[in-house]
């Protein structure tokens, strides 16, 4: 019989992140489908109680929790062994946590150290008739495969936005606290801060419902025999405030900076999609002034809805890659969604 461990790290404030909520769903339906499994959740983070209270309706059987000041780090050594120490604990066959950079980066390490095996970038799990599967998606999104394993521990490494988070009554859960005893060598690191821009500068919106998409067209000589590089910026960095979307760019437009064309100079290498880029996940996708070129477009592959703006009727998107394909001149469409916006 398997032992599910639902694994968790506290954000800086305590909470626990979108990402995390996720993956408890996940792991609940599975031990739901194996039979009504008993979960058990494992928390790491400096003080774990009110997390923990948020998900005391999640139905565990048991809590556990690795905390102190040692554990509010992002730091490997330390994540690694209260990781480590919690699987342990918990006796866990199959362990659950959200792919979020903390995570990603030590369980790997952890399932070495357990003997077990790790899968990471998961974008489903599932069971039937007593066995567990999961689903990854392969070169660059363009095929799927299911797994299973035999191998225990196997460790799930849920990539965010594949499942409902979980929702539910908030309480009080008594939290078994599992005592991990650090060495000086596993306190090395310190995160001294974290560098961002600042919350008006930040285009890359994960949970955004709309993602807008910006190609190469947007600084290429215009049907007037000029290039119009500040205005296409104006354009889309106020329909961005306005609908607070998700910028994402095209190679060709996010290269040009290095190449010293006309740019935008907001978009950086971060806002790529695509096969060297990322592949987001939200609701609705806007691409503008973009060829729909498959190395580009296969990064779409989780976008649910598809439009673009394209003056070429043969642009990519034509060729079935998108749901509604407008034949028109993007400057023109976002003056135009720009205004309307602004009566709401
Ligand atoms: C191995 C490999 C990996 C790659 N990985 C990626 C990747 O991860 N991501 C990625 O994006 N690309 C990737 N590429 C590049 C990709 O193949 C395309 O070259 C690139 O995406 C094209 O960018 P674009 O559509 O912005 O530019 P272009 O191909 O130059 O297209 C510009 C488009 O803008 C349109 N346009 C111009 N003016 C207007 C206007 N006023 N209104 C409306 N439309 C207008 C034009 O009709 C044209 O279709 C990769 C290529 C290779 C070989």
């Amino acid at each position: 019989m398997e032992t599910i461990l639902f694994l968790a790290h506290t954000e800086a404030d305590g909470s626990l992140a979108r990402a995390a909520l996720e993956a408890l769903a996940a792991a609940q339906a599975m031990a739901g489908s194996l039979g009504g499994l008993p979960l058990v959740v494992g928390l790491v983070g400096e003080d774990v109680r009110a997390s923990a209270g948020v998900i005391a309706g999640c139905g565990a059987a048991r809590f556990l929790g690795v905390s102190g000041p040692d554990f509010a780090q992002a730091r490997y050594a330390s994540n690694a062994a209260a990781a480590e120490a919690l699987c342990r604990a918990a006796a866990a066959t199959v362990v659950i946590a959200a792919g979020t950079s903390r995570w990603c980066r030590v369980l790997p390490g952890v399932a070495q150290r357990l003997g077990g095996r790790v899968d990471t970038h998961i974008t489903g799990v599932s069971a039937s008739e007593g066995s567990l599967s999961v689903a990854r998606w392969y070169y660059r999104q363009r095929m799927e495969a299911t797994l299973q394993r035999t191998q225990r521990p196997w460790i799930i490494v849920l990539d965010p936005g594949c499942h409902a988070p979980w929702t539910g009554e908030t309480g009080t859960a008594t939290v078994d606290a599992v005592a991990v005893d650090l060495p000086e060598a596993c306190r090395r690191t310190t995160v001294t801060g974290v560098q961002a821009p600042p919350a008006d500068q930040q285009t890359i919106r994960p949970d955004a419902d709309l993602l807008f998409v910006a190609g190469a067209g947007w600084t290429k000589t215009q049907s007037d025999g000029k290039v119009h590089a500040p205005e296409a910026a104006d354009l889309i960095l106020e329909f961005l405030r306005r609908s607070q979307a998700s910028l994402g760019g095209s190679k060709s437009l996010v290269d040009l900076k290095g190449e010293g064309q006309a740019i935008l100079p907001f978009m950086t290498h971060l806002n790529q999609i695509g096969q060297t880029g990322s592949t987001p996940r939200h609701p609705k996708g806007l691409s503008t002034c973009c060829h729909g070129e498959e190395p580009h477009v296969v990064g779409w592959r989780f976008v649910n809805e598809r439009r673009a703006v394209n003056l070429d009727p043969n642009c990519g998107w034509a060729r079935g890659k998108t749901d509604v394909l407008y034949v028109a001149d993007a400057f023109a469409v976002m003056r135009k969604v720009n205004a309307l916006l602004g009566q709401k």
